[in-house]
């Protein structure tokens, strides 16, 4: 097999043009923010704009009820607040997110279980989950991964036998369906980010999703984000009742989402085509395993993450990254440092300085090796971006450069084999 010089070695580069790049804040954002100055008041139920952008949001998602927040991470904390999450629950959730996901089960002094993970769609299976199920178990927090649905069907029945709420964090997966329904849209909460890194960005901000339509869930949901205040049109219902926290958005915030959530159809589907055109350029390359979609499924690609099968190939994962950067197309030899349950937090279990608590409720403890899916998709895996600002050449570029490092250290077939 005659491959080409790689651009480590001095060969010619596979890309030579740079990234398309684009601005994501415009003139609709800079009139938005005008009008909520002018409004005279910045708090959000003195104003329009935070209440136009849940009502945009809402008709977006085709829901009754939406909560704003200050994050994906407070958003997640007020589901499980509404959800009734509460001292020594065990709440299950995916060893490869962001640490947002956890905050708020150890606010809640629940305590985290750690179920494993497809090993090609990086997201929960439901047969992990219900390993995972203890008379303990009040909820499961599933993170749909980089635009990725998990199987929401099977997690539901499991979660409706057992009696636990599902919440969904879909910070990295605006748009996503599952079998053409909205992520976000098929749990008891949905709960999403706009911090900067976002498909699309307040600054930091959030929004949770009341999926049950309860005029009750909502109300409580919606003090849960401001400090048990209950306000309903002119009425305000101010006895603390429970603790919860003041995780409110403000104007600015929501006047920015308004104009954000105009582009976001846009965003997702420009993503949506360049991660698939991804795949299906790259299937059946040596050693390139591609972050799998389920067929009935669409996928919002927040990133886009293969896994190498070094086994068929002549360089290790280091050597695949760096060959790669080379030619052009930046990629991370992996995601996070490590899954969630090797952090200090766990493996101390302390979540709080000079306490085990909530840990010592059950005395669970955290290992390497809990999730074997999990920890191989780490060590195996190579993340490069997907931008809606791409054009078709750039994701050509990033197909033709993956194909040309891939057949580089493809491992030649042994001479016995070829007949
Ligand atoms: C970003 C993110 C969060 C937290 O959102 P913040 O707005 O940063 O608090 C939670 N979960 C996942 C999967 C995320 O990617």
């Amino acid at each position: 097999m005659s491959t080409q010089q790689l651009a480590i070695q001095g060969g010619p580069k596979a890309k030579t043009t740079p990234f398309g790049t684009g601005k994501r804040f415009g003139l609709e954002e800079a009139q938005e923010l005008l009008e909520a100055l002018e409004q005279n008041t910045l708090f959000y139920h003195f104003g329009k704009k935070v209440k136009k952008f849940l009502a945009d949001f809402n008709e977006l998602y085709g829901v009754k009820y939406s909560v704003a927040t200050t994050s994906g991470t407070a958003s997640i904390h007020v589901a499980l607040g509404a959800a009734g999450v509460t001292v020594g629950d065990e709440v299950i959730t995916s060893p490869i997110t962001d640490q947002g996901t956890l905050i708020g089960i150890l606010y809640q002094n629940a305590i985290p279980v750690f179920a494993d993970l497809d090993p090609h769609t990086y997201n929960m299976t439901p047969e992990t989950i219900e390993a995972k199920i203890t008379p303990r178990t009040k909820a499961i927090v599933v993170v749909h991964l980089a635009g990725n649905s998990a199987d929401m069907d099977a997690i539901m029945a499991i979660a409706r036998k057992h009696n636990v709420k599902v919440i969904e964090d879909c910070a990295q997966s605006y748009m996503t369906r599952y079998k053409g329904k909205l992520v976000g849209t098929i749990g008891d909460y949905g709960c999403f980010s706009t911090n900067d890194f976002k498909h699309i960005s307040t600054g930091d901000g959030g929004i949770v999703t009341v999926n049950s339509g309860d005029e009750q869930d909502f109300m409580a949901t919606h003090a849960f984000a401001d400090k048990n205040f209950k306000r309903f049109g002119d009425a305000v219902q101010k006895d603390l009742h429970f603790l919860a926290p003041n995780y409110r958005m403000t104007e600015l915030q929501g006047a920015v989402g308004i104009a954000q959530l105009k582009k976001l159809p846009w965003i997702c589907e420009q993503r949506h085509k360049y991660g698939d055109r991804i795949t299906q350029g790259i299937s059946g390359l040596p050693g390139i395993q591609v972050h799998q979609v389920n067929e009935e499924n669409y996928c919002s690609y927040w990133f886009y993450m293969l896994r190498l099968d070094v086994s068929e190939l002549t360089c290790t994962r280091k050597e695949f990254s760096e060959a790669l950067a080379a030619e052009g197309i930046p990629n991370q030899a992996g995601y996070i440092a490590a899954v969630m349950y090797m952090q200090p937090i766990f493996q101390k279990r302390q979540a709080y300085l000079g306490s085990q608590f909530p840990f010592d409720i059950t005395g669970i403890t955290y290992h390497q090796g809990d999730c074997p899916n999990g920890e191989a998709i780490l060590e195996t895996a190579i993340r490069f971006g997907v931008s809606e600002f791409y054009t078709d050449e750039d994701v050509e570029d990033i197909i033709a450069a993956i194909r040309k490092v891939s057949l580089h250290f493809a491992k030649q077939p042994a001479v016995s084999e070829t007949k």
